[in-house]
């Protein structure tokens, strides 16, 4: 395992749309382990591949718990299938350091994918969990959270401080 540079706007790959996973061979349980350790070390909700410079269709997320391990998520693949209700997020993004968005989600999501054993999932999820996978399903797609700004008011320059409860995803 190994951690990746997290790639930031503007490489060009941010904006690509990722390809489908064909295989789930050891490249990609490699890539997944490797995405697994780069989220950790950046203490970030959620990770896709292109970040780390693979155009595939893998997303990782890890949903923090007071005191507890972190849910971990892997989906290969990931496609939303229903999204119900909107509120109001504050998000930030590993691949845009320095800033907060106020933007829209959705209350609930429901996606479909495929586990790193190749079988077919689905998750139905609210929360913060909702808002990570709407956002690593965005990155595979090359959409960014800034574009779902309102107006550029909305974005506001942050300094990291490692005592923040903003979260990149
Ligand atoms: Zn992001």
């Amino acid at each position: 395992m190994a951690v990746k540079p997290i790639r930031t706007v503007p490489d060009p790959i941010l904006r690509q749309k990722a390809k489908r996973v064909k295989t789930i061979d050891n490249s990609i349980q490699k890539l997944i382990a490797d995405m697994r350790e780069t989220l950790m070390s950046a203490n970030g909700v959620g990770l896709a591949a292109p970040q780390v410079g693979v155009s595939l269709r893998v997303i990782v997320i890890s949903i923090p718990h007071q005191d507890q391990k972190n849910d971990e998520y892997c989906l290969i693949n990931p496609e939303i299938v229903r999204r119900t209700g909107e509120r109001a997020v504050r998000e930030g993004c590993l691949s845009i350091p320095g800033y907060i968005g106020e933007i829209k989600r959705s209350e609930q999501v429901r996606v479909k994918g495929i586990d790193t054993a190749g079988k077919e999932l689905k998750l139905r999820a609210e929360g913060l969990l909702a808002e990570a996978l709407e956002h690593e399903i965005d990155h595979i797609n090359g959409v960014l959270y800034v574009d779902h700004l309102e107006s550029q008011d909305k974005l506001q320059k942050v300094e990291p401080e490692p005592e923040s409860k903003d979260v990149s995803i």
